[in-house]
């Protein structure tokens, strides 16, 4: 794969030099009420790159005493600054030009993305800048059209009962490292279109893309208050936000067992409303009149797609008996065709992994499931020298209670089961559904009978058939101990906002 022409500046040896220099002269700060200041802890914490696990920068170790600040910096910019109060066309303008400055710097904020969190330049480029901006603008969009109801009846007698929609108020948004720059703008962008205000908790694993994004905020001129960051870890930052008394909603993307904490947290507090998107273990379903070659070629491409970290990622793929190995061969070429490599190289198809914890996990799982009897027909093994590389990974022969069958392994593994030729599709998704996950299913076949079918029977946030459409921002979001409520337009907007019912008469 060779990187699309207009984007082969960003592989600039000497600009990405240049950016690891100046953050590492970044002071460590939290953005509290529209100034850059340090952790009441004064203390700070190390940010390696994956990619070659060196010290990459240190960022502010804030804890409760900066989540206070912020959270009341938050309230006081919701009850009393401009932003909830301002012309939801301005709120939209200021948006847009967040997008704008966004955009004008795609590259630099790419290179910053990829040392952080280790992904390829160009999965960045072409996947989470192009949909964080597509997310931003469509919020944007979403502001001026943020509306009630009034019904007909109501307006008897020249009485008139109606509902309006409001801002809920501040949000606290716990983002995770695997796409840490997508999954800040997206939460960020529906709180400010619905004229909320925020306190972002970005993961310390990989936060200085949300910094950058705080910094563009100012710039553009969304005002103090508005947009706060605390950076630290979860245990003292992000467990103080789920808690906090005077936080309106917590927006978590991350874990399944952190997902329920936020929520513990959220009922021993104040009944703060909580939206969850969790982990994962999302199936593949490849049917005998399928493109053998394309389903191949994708379902790799997707777990080599941010070194499997994917939270959406189908990692255990079900296939018809009779196609079975022609798939697994279709499969294994593809994977021998990746090239792992540190993400800012343009020879890269696939970066590290985030750090040496996460892929001993993803070994252990491995070394689990072979020791229970699957078969290694690739990868498997951590790849030497600095950074945090694993194989390409093709597990069979697997039985259902297998760990790589159940837990998600957020690692470049795929787990291949097979289905018999005379499956029902209650059979087949009754395979599919074998999980306590629903985030995502993907389907491969022709026949109208059974795509229709399956998508009835998978119990699944998204169903993705033969690869999926063009668009990008459909709502996102999973069932089951994937989580709840829902990301993008106007339904993951409607999270950030309140109902009032008024029943005005005369
Ligand atoms: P994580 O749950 O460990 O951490 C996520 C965030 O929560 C981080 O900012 C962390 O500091 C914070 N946190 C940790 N403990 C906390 C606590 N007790 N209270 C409050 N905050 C706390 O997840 P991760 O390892 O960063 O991310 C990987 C996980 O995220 C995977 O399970 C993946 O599937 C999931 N994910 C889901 C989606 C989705 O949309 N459903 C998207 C991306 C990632």
């Amino acid at each position: 794969m060779t990187p699309v022409s207009a984007d082969t500046e960003a592989y600039d040896a000497h600009a990405l030099d240049a950016l690891r220099a100046s953050l590492a002269q970044r002071p460590p700060a939290l953005l509290i009420d529209g100034r850059w200041q340090a952790a009441a802890s004064a203390a700070a914490l190390q940010v390696d790159a994956p990619g070659d696990g060196l010290p990459l920068a240190h960022i502010a170790a804030g804890d409760a005493r900066d989540i206070d600040l912020a959270v009341a910096a938050a309230r006081r910019a919701f009850r009393h600054g401009p932003w909830p109060r301002l012309p939801a066309t301005r709120r939209a303008a200021l948006l847009f030009a967040l997008a704008d400055a966004i955009e004008r710097e795609r590259i630099e904020l790419a290179r910053l993305e990829s040392l952080d969190a280790g992904h390829t330049l160009r999965s960045i480029l072409a996947g989470d800048l192009a949909l964080g901006l597509r997310s931003l603008r469509d919020y944007a969009g979403w502001a001026t059209k943020i509306a009630g109801e009034t019904p007909a009846q109501s307006a008897d007698a020249g009485a008139m009962d109606y509902f309006l929609r409001e801002p809920i108020g501040v949000a606290g948004l716990i983002t995770p490292w695997n796409a840490p720059f997508l999954m800040v703008l997206q939460k960020l962008a529906a709180a400010l279109a619905a004229g909320c205000t925020a306190v972002i908790k970005p993961a310390e694993l990989a936060p200085l893309s949300a910094l950058r994004i705080g910094e563009l905020c100012l710039q553009v001129g969304i005002p103090a208050g508005v947009v706060n960051i605390v950076t630290g870890t979860g245990a003292a930052a992000g467990r103080a936000l789920a808690e906090h008394p005077d936080v309106d909603l917590v927006s978590f993307t991350g874990s399944t067992a952190v997902g329920r904490s936020i929520l513990a947290a959220a009922a021993h507090s104040n009944l703060k409303r909580v939206v969850l998107e969790l982990g994962g273990k999302s199936p593949v379903l490849v049917f005998a009149d399928a493109d053998l070659d394309r389903a191949a070629a994708a379902i790799v491409a997707e777990i080599a797609f941010k070194s499997g970290q994917y939270c959406a990622a189908g990692s255990r793929v079900y296939v018809q008996a009779c196609v079975r190995e022609a798939l697994i061969e279709r499969m294994q070429a593809a994977m021998d065709r990746l090239r792992v490599g540190p993400g800012h190289l343009a020879d890269s198809d696939m970066g590290p992994m985030i750090s040496q914890a996460q892929r001993e996990r993803a070994l252990d799982i491995v070394g689990h499931s072979r020791a229970a009897g699957a078969r290694l027909l690739r990868g498997g093994h951590a790849l030497p020298g600095p950074g945090y590389y694993f194989e390409p990974t093709l597990l069979t022969d697997l039985t259902a209670d297998m760990r790589a069958m159940r837990e998600e392994i957020f690692a470049p593994a795929l787990a291949v089961a097979s289905f018999a030729d005379d499956a029902s599709l209650d059979q087949v998704a009754a395979l599919a559904n074998d999980s306590a996950y629903g985030l995502s299913a993907k389907l491969w076949a022709r026949d109208v009978g059974t795509v229709h079918g399956l998508i009835r029977r998978l119990e699944s946030g998204q169903v993705v058939v033969n690869g999926g459409g063009g668009e990008a921002v459909l709502p996102f979001g999973g069932v089951k101990q994937s989580g709840y409520g829902r990301e993008n337009g106007h339904v993951g907007l409607s999270a950030f906002t309140e109902i009032k019912s008024v029943r005005l008469g005369y």
